[in-house]
């Protein structure tokens, strides 16, 4: 017996409602599956389920065989067609890892001073800290690497259901406590549903019964459905990937009888080591009590950096084998700005950095009434100031800032994190969350901007001698109509959910622009073909090049706004290449050359009457936005720790007279 419907759980059968799904889908004695594109799975495995890659708005059928067959269908039917809540809050936001270079934050306090050296890693999350190092090294997990006698395998399956079991009240007790999150809770409770699920149990005991010792099973069993979880076109679900091999490491532990590493016991203030911390570590940790986080593996934006920034704890990541040096540290003090890592400082260096951290905490209180004001000059005009961002993950930072809207969605994270091209589905979902979600404040998606510098799965880059010089940005999207096209679909689907506007990087000249829009009408045409609902969007350009800045009044008379990308701009102008040490100091924003650069763009922009914002680092920086201002810019964006200080600064100019 079976029925067939239309999805209407707010974005699919994600972790919360397909264990709701279960959930009920258990309570039946009948064998219940749900068939999507012709493919059955159990409807009483979530793992089963959630690979399904069930997405509201497609048909499903629900097919069930037992007495309560109707029963079932009518049940799981009904929730299908009208779940009473989408998914929880917690759920909403997608987890997992995340890809794009952010650059360091403005540096608003002193610089560490030329004495003090140390190690240097990739600077994660600003602000700086000192403190006790806690040192957080989970063993490596190996099985006994002989197979089992047949005699053996019962007392192993038992012991390998034990240890489930075991694994499945901690994570029940981690439950109980009212103490966590909303966030952490959602993630604890996936991980409780993976590990309560028959798919990871059902592949371990094959192996076990095939005579595969229980840890060794439980790794290979892990492993398998990780990559499953990895190869689905859904980012949500990719980072599911991770949780399993959490969980396959619960039970490892349990049955090797050793304990777990915890975070629980981290010190007030202390810094914590480590070589890399999983989703589960994270998820339990006292992040209150952390004082920063130095890790040898992740780069500024992954998911242990962008939980940093989003609870303001300075990290210095990507150490790589340097994080062997500070195994056994006693001390530890950090520079999120710069990335410098210093070994048991002496005390002049502890003195400096412990004013460092008081000043930069007395700041931080002294800005939170800056959340809700809305900057406007003497004049009444607002000055909107918003969040860069790369992710969905990072809304509630940005949100929690004070953001007013997004200046900059830098979109290569999505292509980046996956092992193929992100479908058209996949990105306008992404957009769309974003539009809902800051509307009715603007969401600036800027289009693809990668080169042969970060390559990504799906798309070869030639072998070039300069890739800041070559194939990148608006260049590489117009040579490869599929994938931009595919993009600017996913936008124009997405603007209708909210004030979505959309921007192009690297142009140089006006062509791009035209050639753009040609192709923004093809993909309207082809949605309006095809019935699928869309708007327009505001098109406006990046001024990132010199030549950008040369047209830039030609340029004003074809879109609607500016955004001028100070970390390139600087770097094409001055001829220095911002990732090269040796040139830093040509680097630099605050040089005539590109100051003229920023006057002339804001000019050809306040002539033509449109929007002239700033998205680069610079646009954060406190000593620069009123010359900004001044020259007719009115739009900042920046990282959302730099937020209220840019808030309070356009205030303060104000309350000069400033209009
Ligand atoms: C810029 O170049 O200023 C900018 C904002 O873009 P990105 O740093 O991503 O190149
Ligand atoms: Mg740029």
């Amino acid at each position: 017996m079976e029925r067939s419907t239309i999805v209407r759980v707010h974005e699919g059968l994600h972790a919360r409602p397909a264990t709701r799904f279960v959930r009920l889908a258990k309570g039946f004695e009948s064998d219940v599956e749900l068939v999507k594109d012709g493919k059955a799975v159990s409807a009483k495995s979530s793992v089963k389920l959630m690979l399904l890659a069930v997405k509201e708005n497609q048909e499903v059928t629900v097919r069930a065989n037992g007495a309560d067959a109707i029963e079932a269908i009518e049940a799981l039917i009904g929730y299908l067609e009208n779940p009473k809540a989408g998914l929880d809050d917690e759920d909403s936001q997608p987890a997992g890892n995340t890809g794009q270079e952010a650059a360091a934050a403005p540096n608003s306090v002193p610089a560490v001073s030329g004495a003090i050296t140390g190690l240097r890693g990739v600077a994660a999350s600003e602000g700086v800290a000192i403190g006790p190092a806690f040192a957080h090294f989970p063993p490596d997990i190996a099985g006994q690497g002989r197979m089992l006698q047949a005699q053996e395998i019962a007392g192993e399956i038992d012991r390998f259901h034990a240890a489930v079991s075991a694994v499945q009240a901690r994570m029940d007790r981690s439950l109980a406590q009212d103490t966590l999150s909303a966030g952490d809770r959602g993630i604890i409770a996936a991980l409780r549903d993976i590990a309560a699920d028959d798919s990871l149990t059902s592949e371990a005991e094959g192996l076990i019964r095939g005579g595969n010792d229980a840890v060794s099973a439980v790794i290979t069993a892990a492993s398998t459905i990780a990559a499953d979880f990895s190869a689905v076109d859904d980012h949500y679900l990719n980072a599911r990937a991770d949780d399993v091999h959490a969980v396959g490491r619960q039970i490892c532990l349990v049955l090797l009888g050793q304990d777990d590493v915890s975070l629980e016991t981290i010190p007030e203030g202390a810094v914590l080591i480590a070589d890399d911390i999983g989703a589960w570590d994270l998820a339990r940790a006292p992040l209150k009590r952390f004082g920063g986080v130095v890790c040898g593996h992740g780069g500024a934006t992954s998911h242990i950096a962008i939980i940093a920034r989003s609870h303001g704890i300075p990290a210095v990541l990507g150490l790589g084998d340097q994080i062997n040096a500070l195994r056994t540290a006693r001390e530890v003090a950090l520079d999120g700005n710069s990335g410098r890592v210093i070994i048991d400082p002496d005390a002049a260096t502890r003195a400096e950095f412990a004013g460092r951290v008081e000043a930069a905490a007395k700041e931080r209180a002294g800005l939170t009434v800056f959340k809700t004001v809305t900057p406007k000059l003497a004049n009444g005009k607002v000055i909107e100031v918003a969040a860069n961002i790369g992710s969905l993950e990072e809304i509630e930072a940005a949100q929690e800032a004070g953001a007013m809207g997004v200046g900059l969605f830098r979109t290569e994270l999505l292509f980046m994190r996956h092992m193929h091209l992100p479908s058209e589905d996949m990105q306008a979902e992404t957009y769309a969350a974003l539009a809902k979600a800051f509307a009715p404040y603007p969401v600036i998606v800027r289009t693809l901007d990668i080169g042969g510098d970060k390559p990504i799965a799906g798309i070869e880059f030639p072998d070039e001698e300069n890739p800041f010089l070559g194939w990148r940005g608006i260049r590489m999207c117009l040579d490869r109509p599929d994938i931009f096209k595919r993009q600017l679909r996913a936008l124009l689907r997405a603007a209708v959910h909210g004030n979505i506007k959309v921007m192009l990087p690297m142009v140089a000249d006006i062509g791009e622009v035209r050639r753009t829009r040609v192709l923004v009408a093809e993909c309207a045409a082809e949605l309006k073909a095809d019935g699928v609902p869309h708007a327009a969007f505001d098109l406006g350009v990046m001024i990132e090049t010199p030549a950008a800045v040369l047209i830039a009044p030609a340029l004003a008379k074809e879109v609607a706004f500016f955004s001028i990308g100070t970390n390139d701009l600087t770097q094409y102008i001055m001829a220095a290449d911002r990732l090269n040490p040796t040139v830093a100091k040509l680097n630099d924003v605050t040089n005539p050359a590109v100051m003229s650069a920023i006057e002339m763009t804001a000019k050809a922009g306040v002539a033509a009457g449109i929007m002239v914002g700033m998205c680069g680092e610079a646009a954060g920086r406190p000593d620069l936005i009123a010359t900004f201002v001044k020259m007719g810019l009115t739009e900042f964006s920046m990282s959302p720790a730099s937020i209220q200080r840019a808030k309070k600064t356009i205030m303060a100019m104000a309350g000069e007279g400033a209009a």
